[in-house]
């Protein structure tokens, strides 16, 4: 545990927080500036920064937890869609450096924009960027 960090303290109970799932690897809470009604965050237990430093087996347990979570969302609130949102370094946005996975229900007419900004690439993009990166 992180002792400065707050999804530590959630996870140990020494913070409120509105959980709706745990397990033995993961809890699950509501996000308190949701982006939506039923925003969620899949929090591991263990304490890591961001995916650069988290273990491949924890994440696997809050992909799972995601798809549970994912699952009750669509099952008590009628949605058909969801975002899994990680934010993994502050250029990405992350504010609380404690590995976490968004889980934001999504339905029509939300108002909710996550489309990034994107042109189409062209083929000597796609050649040189794929020979720097494939490995
Ligand atoms: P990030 O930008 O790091 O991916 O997102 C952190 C999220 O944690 C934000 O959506 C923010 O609203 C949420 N958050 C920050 N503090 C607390 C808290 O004390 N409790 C809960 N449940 N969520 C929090
Ligand atoms: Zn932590």
């Amino acid at each position: 545990m992180d002792t400065d960090c707050i999804f530590c303290k959630i996870v140990a109970g020494k913070m409120p927080s509105s959980k709706i799932y745990e397990d033995s690897h993961t809890i699950a809470v509501l996000d308190i500036f949701p982006a939506c009604p039923g925003h969620t965050l899949v929090i591991p237990r263990d304490h890591h920064a961001d995916l650069f430093d988290t273990p491949a087996a924890t994440l696997a347990h809050v992909a799972r937890a995601s798809k549970k979570v994912a699952h009750r969302l669509q099952e008590a609130l009628g949605i058909d869609s969801v975002n899994i949102i990680n934010n993994s370094g502050a250029n990405a946005g992350q504010v609380v450096f404690h590995l976490h996975f968004h889980v934001v229900p999504r339905s029509g007419g939300d108002g909710l924009d996550f489309k990034l900004n994107r042109v189409k690439a062209d083929a000597k993009y796609l050649e040189e960027m794929s020979s720097r990166l494939k490995f």
